[in-house]
């Protein structure tokens, strides 16, 4: 195996590969030098080759790589047998791979590198290019980056929770901006909690909804949020802005069949219409607690709330389970709209998942639109509205206000 230390970095180098560990793994001696020198140009200083799967191995068990790009059709140990023994020492890098083969073979070799358990990043065009390979590296950061903001903060104490729902003042709410995908016009945002201690400091929602949930305080968080989100709305409305906006809720708030009032009585003492609000929940959790919650969620919708299904397609849903919710928008997840330029596979699910929603009358949120390709590619395959930090991170709700105002005429949809 040869390990190549750092070299002049030439066109196109970048900084943010620097730290990356690359193992390049293919039997054509010829390509070595190739692919080396376009990782070194991009900035990667960490080239391990190897000649074979099982020269691989060795080098897995003796160092830690970030990816390994394999070549499929290698003599001894083809691709798809080294993935099983990747699988079965744990590999936690990413797999790209390399080949000649067709597009839908690679995918389903990609299929089963994730059956090992494996992360598998794609796959590019033999023989090696700049392209395909920056493609691949940026795959790299982009798993990365989510790995470490996925990382489980440290939840809030029980007591703690409690005590500040009990005095208040703890909660704000942030606003995450919503955008009509043709005329690029701003359509409302999406309500997301913090949780803000004396000190000032700020904490995630993973921190404390879970608390919340399992100690019976989460009905005092959502009305919380909910009544803070029903003044922004009314002060808007008086200034002359409308604004929609979601809210999400926890399945747990709808064991209690009081919600639906509660949530009437608050939008009509504000003199707004339940019409500017929808209410989100995610699929999984719907999919658990279908039946105890339809009565609710019908109540809900008769009223006139709007109903979101969030995080779509991480929870299987059929196409005959969906048809009994009175649900009126589908949140796409962003694991199908992020980078769906270079993943078929996501391209597909989301373009059948724009399909059912609107047979069934339903309208398409796409959510973690990061990149100007990711809007292209929603809005050409039909979803209504777009929602990302390609667009605009989640802010303080007197920040959005000013966000709000700049985008209310159409405009192209990314800035950036
Ligand atoms: P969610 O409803 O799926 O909200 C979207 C989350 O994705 C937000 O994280 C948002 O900051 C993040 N996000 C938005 N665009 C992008 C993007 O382009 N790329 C990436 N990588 N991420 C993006 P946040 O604010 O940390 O919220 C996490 C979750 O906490 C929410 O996921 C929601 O399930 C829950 N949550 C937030 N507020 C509330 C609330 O008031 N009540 C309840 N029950 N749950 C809430
Ligand atoms: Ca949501
Ligand atoms: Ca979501």
């Amino acid at each position: 195996m040869i390990l190549t230390g750092p070299t002049e970095a030439t066109m196109g180098a970048s900084d943010s590969y620097a730290s990356l560990r690359v193992l390049v793994v293919d039997d054509d001696e010829l390509l070595h030098a190739v692919v080396q020198q376009i990782l070194n140009g991009l900035g990667v200083v960490h080239v391990g080759i190897a000649l074979s799967g099982a020269e691989a191995l060795l080098a897995v068990d003796r160092a830690e790589w970030d990816l390994i790009l394999c070549d499929l059709w290698m003599p001894g140990m083809d691709g798809i047998q080294f993935a099983r023994h990747l699988g079965v020492r744990g590999f936690a890098g990413g797999v790209a791979l390399t080949s000649a083969a067709d597009g839908r073979l690679l995918a389903t070799v990609g299929h089963l590198i994730e059956a090992h358990g494996l992360r598998f990043l794609g796959a590019c065009e033999k023989p090696y290019g700049w392209r395909g390979v920056r493609e691949i590296l940026g795959a790299v950061n982009g798993q990365r980056a989510r790995a470490s903001s996925s990382v489980v903060p440290e939840l809030l104490p029980v007591d703690v929770v409690r005590e500040g729902l009990c005095l208040g003042g703890r909660l704000q709410v942030w606003m995450q901006p919503t955008l009509d995908a043709r005329s690029g016009k701003a359509l409302g945002a999406e309500c997301l909690v913090r949780w803000q201690d004396p000190g000032g400091a700020l904490h995630p929602p993973n921190s404390f909804i879970p608390v919340a949930e399992q100690h019976g305080l989460i009905d005092q968080l959502t009305d919380q949020m909910f009544v803070q989100a029903v003044a922004h709305i009314a002060r808007w409305r008086d200034e002359g802005l409308r604004v929609k906006v979601s809210v999400n809720l926890s399945m747990e708030n709808l064991a209690d069949i009081g919600l639906t009032d509660r949530l009437l009585d608050v939008v009509s003492a504000a003199r707004l219409s339940p019409s500017m609000f929808t209410l989100e929940l995610t699929e999984t959790s719907l999919l658990e607690r279908l039946q105890s919650s339809l009565e609710v969620l019908t109540r809900m919708r008769l009223h006139g709330f709007g109903l979101s299904i969030d995080d779509f397609g991480t929870g299987h849903s059929s196409l005959g389970r969906l048809k009994l919710l009175p649900f009126t928008e589908l949140k796409v997840d962003r694991a199908f709209v992020s980078g769906a330029a270079r993943d078929r596979s996501a391209r597909v699910i989301l373009a059948s998942s724009v399909q059912i929603a609107h047979s069934l009358g339903m309208t398409v949120v796409a959510e973690g639109v990061e990149t100007t390709d990711d809007a292209a590619i929603a809005t050409d395959l039909g979803c209504d509205a777009l929602q990302g930090y390609g667009i605009a991170r989640p802010m303080p709700a007197v920040e959005f206000e000013g966000w709000f105002r700049r985008h209310a005429g159409a405009g192209p949809v990314l800035t950036r």
